[in-house]
């Protein structure tokens, strides 16, 4: 039986007002933010502090309409062309849109039934990363972000080329697998919780240039069947998060094929180079990779979390969980395409390839093309500026969207480390622009990553002036 509160929380003439309300809210958002109007891009406030708001907020009354705004104004905003922080999308609107519809709609996905139109188009989806890889057994899902698809694709790994059935009868060797030392965490936190431990998590030293060293793969490898482990599988990084840059997948696929190794491309962020026209020769080699992640959210302009699992052999897709769940399809061992929980982690998923695809049925190809290639092409820019002012040192030439440096000049009180550290800290709480950091062989160095398609060299220039001018009032 319904109740009044249940009426009203279902109503949909009050859903139109506030979703009118919400709506013209956010446009006004977008123009503000993308055309670099409104002064700030973040308000900083500290942890406790904004607890406390909300805590007190929790309290009082306050309308949906008040509700949705504290939240805008009080949230970081990746569409201002002075974030130039974290790598994630500022939201392509109409894929916003779809999340916004998939939300609603709340199809469960785990069956065919509870996701009919977003199950298949999850396959035609697929099926555009696969092609455009240029496989012709391919297929893979989508997932819910980079850390779940890289254990995915790692639990496939194992099943495709571990002797054991440790699906089955659990651990009897120790395994291993190899990755570079920059590699994103998340590969790390994989092996540990399939069990491999420590030992397991073979870290190979990079270059000066940030990529993993191919002249060291063999001895590595070598060195650790010679302890007793069991080698099954290498990672290429394209690129690896703290500098962008891409490990020679070329180098990385013979060494797997000479030793018969799956290799795996986290491709997280820059596996969307191979839709630029320009930058798709970053990614040579992965045709023969065994499997690739690739995150909508952070170089597609999807909304989040949305990365694509993608398989050389689709059979390697279907192998990874055989498990029996009689409740959800009848016939445990048809590989059937459309029940996609007997492939992923998550059994309820939310509808994200309406996020891909409502991109591709108003931009096309172009839209991944220009978004990759524009970005790029600014951290190179970026990167000049940087080579060209005598304050200011670059960690290394970017390939990606990804920029490393630091201020360099002397300082007479401090270390460039502390005077860095400084201008990150002075530089969040001030909230004009958005930038982090990272340790690159052990030393600090400030960190961009070019999100925004509005960001031009004025606001480069800028950012770099700010930094001038606020160093010596505040650290010297
Ligand atoms: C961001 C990133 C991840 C993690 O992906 P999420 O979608 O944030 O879970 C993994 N690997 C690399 C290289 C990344 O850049």
């Amino acid at each position: 039986m319904s109740t009044p509160t249940l009426h009203k929380a279902y109503d949909s003439t009050l859903f139109k007002k506030q979703g009118e309300d919400l709506i013209e809210k956010l446009s006004n958002h977008l123009a503000q933010t993308t055309s670099g109007q409104s002064s700030t891009m973040n308000t900083w406030v500290p942890p406790q502090e904004e607890y406390l708001f909300w805590k007190t907020y929790a309290s009082q009354e306050h309308s949906t309409a008040t509700f949705f705004e504290d939240v805008l104004k009080r949230s970081i905003h990746t569409h201002h062309p002075k974030y130039i922080g974290h790598q994630i999308a500022p939201t392509v609107p109409v894929s916003g849109l779809s999340t916004m519809l998939s939300a609603l709609l709340n199809n469960g996905m785990a069956v065919y039934e509870m996701g009919q139109a977003s199950s298949a188009i999850e396959r035609v989806v697929i099926e555009k990363f696969t092609e455009t890889i240029g496989w012709q057994q391919g297929d893979g899902f989508l997932t819910s972000g980079g850390t779940l698809a890289n254990l995915t694709a790692l639990l496939a790994a194992r099943k495709a080329k571990v002797r054991t059935d440790i699906w089955n009868e659990g651990h009897s060797s120790k395994l291993a697998i190899m990755v570079s030392e920059e590699a994103h965490y998340c590969i790390d936190r994989s092996a540990r919780i399939m069990g491999l431990g420590e030992e397991g998590i073979i870290k190979v030293p990079v270059n000066t240039d940030y990529k993993i060293r191919l002249d060291l793969l063999q001895d590595y490898y070598d060195q650790a069947t010679s302890k007793g482990l069991e080698v099954f599988a290498i990672i290429g990084s394209a690129p690896s998060t703290s500098t962008g840059v891409y490990d020679d997948l070329e180098g990385i696929s013979a060494f797997a094929k000479a030793n018969n190794l799956w290799f795996h491309i986290d491709g997280a962020h820059g596996g969307a180079a191979i839709f630029s026209s320009t930058y798709a020769h970053l990614l040579n080699g992965i045709k023969d990779a065994d499997s690739v992640i690739i995150d909508g959210h952070k170089m597609m302009g999807t909304s989040s979390i949305t990365t694509a699992v993608l398989f050389k052999n689709a059979v390697d897709s279907y192998a990874t969980f055989s498990q029996k769940a009689q409740y959800l399809w009848e016939q445990n061992d048809d590989p059937d395409w459309f029940n996609i929980a007997k492939r992923t982690f998550e059994c309820t998923k939310s509808m994200m390839s309406l996020r891909f695809f409502s991109i591709w049925n108003a931009y096309g190809d172009q839209f991944f093309d220009d978004f990759v290639t524009t970005l790029y092409r600014s951290a190179s820019v970026f990167a000049k500026k940087i080579d060209e002012d005598p304050d200011f040192e670059l960690a290394f030439e970017p390939e990606s969207n990804i920029v490393c440096f630091r201020y360099t000049r002397n300082s007479t009180k401090n270390p460039i480390e502390q005077v860095n550290k400084t201008i990150r800290k002075i530089l969040l709480e001030d909230g004009e622009f958005y930038i982090v950091s990272t340790l690159l062989k052990g030393e600090f160095w400030l960190r961009t990553t070019f999100m925004n398609p509005f960001t031009t060299v004025k606001h480069m220039e800028r950012l770099l002036n700010k930094i001038k001018e606020t160093v010596p009032v505040n650290v010297y």
